[in-house]
């Protein structure tokens, strides 16, 4: 497994101060166009889904790309979290903290409703904003979050205790 994950962080690229300065931006667009690795990584991904879940939730937008090919193996639906004023029909909005101001994420009203389980799907987690504002949405409907998958956590910024209450899974920790 250790070579396995050493491939992977081969895969990704270190671009520094992107978007802006001090931030090493975690470049996932290698690991996507090596069709190998790409697919090993969401096989991974899929071990953590239960059997029971109904749907997978995938954020905009990098998450979409996780979470439409994880959808797509397990044979389960895709439900997208968006940017505002992206989803067409009506939604529910949260708005969560960035480091500097304030964002929001929406839901279809209709996506999800009481009784499902879904597993969310990320890129990455940093400090847990948007993961944590995307469980909120979740929750709004009624459903429940069974987990919360990534495929890079950066350790340091404890985006876990934003996510106290869900379990979570990262295939690459950065510490
Ligand atoms: P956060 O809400 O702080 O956990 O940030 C997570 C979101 O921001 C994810 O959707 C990531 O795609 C993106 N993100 C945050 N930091 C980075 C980073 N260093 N490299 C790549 N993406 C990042």
């Amino acid at each position: 497994m250790i070579d396995t994950l050493n491939w992977w962080q081969d895969c990704i690229r270190d671009v520094p101060d992107f978007p802006k300065p001090g931030i090493v931006f975690k470049d996932i667009t290698p690991l996507l166009a090596n069709g190998e690795a790409f697919s090993a990584v969401v096989s991974e991904l899929a071990c953590h889904v239960g059997s029971d879940v109904d749907a997978i939730v995938g954020i905009e937008s990098r998450g979409f790309i996780f979470g439409a090919a994880l959808a797509q193996q397990l044979g389960l639906g895709l439900v997208t979290v968006r940017k505002p004023g992206k989803l067409p029909a009506n939604v529910h909005s949260v708005e969560y903290e960035l480091e500097y101001g304030m964002d929001r994420l929406e839901i279809h009203r209709d996506a999800l409703s009481a009784g499902h389980k879904v597993v969310v799907v990320d890129d990455l987690l940093a400090t847990g904003g948007t993961a944590a504002a995307t469980v909120q949405l979740v929750r709004k409907l009624g459903a429940e979050v069974d987990a919360c998958l990534f495929v890079i956590e950066l350790s340091f910024l404890n985006g876990k205790e934003a996510l106290a209450d869900v379990n979570v899974h990262s295939l690459l920790c950065y510490e």
